[in-house]
């Protein structure tokens, strides 16, 4: 889930909005003030239904983040590097960067996300009860009982043993200790996590036609979400399932082409190109040394009138930006430096060596896909 809109850092973790939480602040203000409040807390004017509606509104927003932060700051804390944070439509994600290495962290990561609603349902019901006992104002204390109703409803929902949310993440973090394999654990968890996923999507089917019930709408959407959510999970495992044991020497694209990066664009293209199969090159400085590398796709760019006076090191990324790796390293443990680094490419280095290549195409080969070799 890419997040629309930046939102700026908390913490040091970055929080972004998806567009799709507009709608549905707009359907929670509208709710409520048009239906939940005036129910429970008649005869008051208009205007304080919609201005409690939408600081409530706001501040359920602000548990939910909490409860995303929760994960954030327990993985940081324990060295999972988190790539940030975003709200939407079904609440809210937050982005691990890289896999957990044992279950107690996979389970403390889980379980910091439904403790911080408990902990608010708990925060708000309190505040619902002073304000009752001391004649409150009845509008705000209303407000107080929907935030404690909706955090312990977040609190529920986040522990259903669906995978991936958090009861599944807790589900799996068990079974991996308990049989200490991660792979079958995770395929057990995202099994249950399909099933309640079509157990969902068939609910709001009978209450979409048979109670004819619109809300049912939403649970079929919440269904199809979770499916493809534990589908993602599922095909990630398997991939990483099967190149359990390879190392990067072994589906690397070996002795690659180093490109000279004072040519220019026009020159490379002409005498480098022909007869070559690669979509990136290392580039060599005058005296031999490795200089980043250039992607064709950076090349094509080039505006033809220019190709005869720009260098191809002009279109290259430098050694900082380029991610590496060595040939012993495990292919599972490197995959996640791919979108770290610039060009979605890294390269091979033995004791400072230029030895290989790696690119995403490398290791479809490797899983027996039909990519063809991305170099020579
Ligand atoms: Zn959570």
């Amino acid at each position: 889930m890419d997040p629309s809109v930046r939102v700026g850092r908390i913490a040091g973790i970055e929080v972004g909005l998806h567009w799709s939480l507009a709608i549905v602040f707009a359907l929670i203000v509208w709710t409520l003030a048009g239906q939940v409040l005036p129910v429970f807390v008649p005869d008051q004017s208009q205007s304080a239904y919609w201005i409690v509606s939408a600081v409530a509104a706001l501040l359920f927003y602000a548990s939910l983040l909490s409860h995303e932060m929760g994960h954030a700051l327990v993985a940081t804390r324990l060295g999972v590097k988190v790539d940030g944070i975003t709200l939407w439509i079904f609440g809210g994600v937050a982005r691990l960067k890289g896999d957990v290495s044992t279950p107690g962290i996979e389970a403390k990561i889980a379980i910091a996300g439904p403790l911080v609603s408990l902990a608010l349902a708990i925060l708000f019901a309190a505040a619902t009860f002073a304000l009752d006992a001391t004649g409150g104002p009845p509008l705000i204390e209303g407000g107080c009982a929907w935030l404690a109703g909706s955090n312990a409803i977040l609190l529920i929902f986040n522990l259903v043993p669906a995978f991936p949310l958090d009861g599944g993440r807790l589900l799996r973090a068990w079974l991996w200790r308990r049989r200490g394999d991660r792979y079958r654990a995770t395929a057990t968890a995202a099994w249950l996590g399909k099933m309640c996923a079509f157990l969902l999507i068939g609910l709001g089917l009978v209450e979409l036609f048979i109670q004819g019930a619109w809300s049912g709408l939403w649970l079929v959407f919440l269904g199809w979400f979770l499916m493809s959510a534990a589908r993602s999970e599922e095909a990630q495992l398997l991939m990483r399932g099967a190149l359990r044991g390879l190392r990067v020497g072994d589906v690397m694209s070996r002795d690659p082409t180093m490109a000279p990066g004072w040519i220019t664009v026009d020159e490379f293209m002409r005498s480098y190109l022909p007869g070559q199969h690669a979509s990136a090159y290392p580039l060599k400085t005058f005296d031999g040394a490795l200089d980043g590398l250039v992607t064709l796709t950076r090349l094509a760019q080039v505006p033809p009138e220019e190709r005869h006076v720009r260098r191809v090191r002009d279109f290259g990324t430098g050694m900082d930006r380029i991610a590496k790796a060595s040939p012993g390293e495990q292919v599972t443990a490197v995959l996640d430096r791919f979108s770290a680094s610039d060009e979605g490419q890294m390269l091979v280095l033995d004791r400072g060596q230029l030895v290989g290549t790696l690119s995403p195409a490398d290791i479809t080969r490797a899983l027996g896909g039909p990519a063809r070799s991305s170099s020579r």
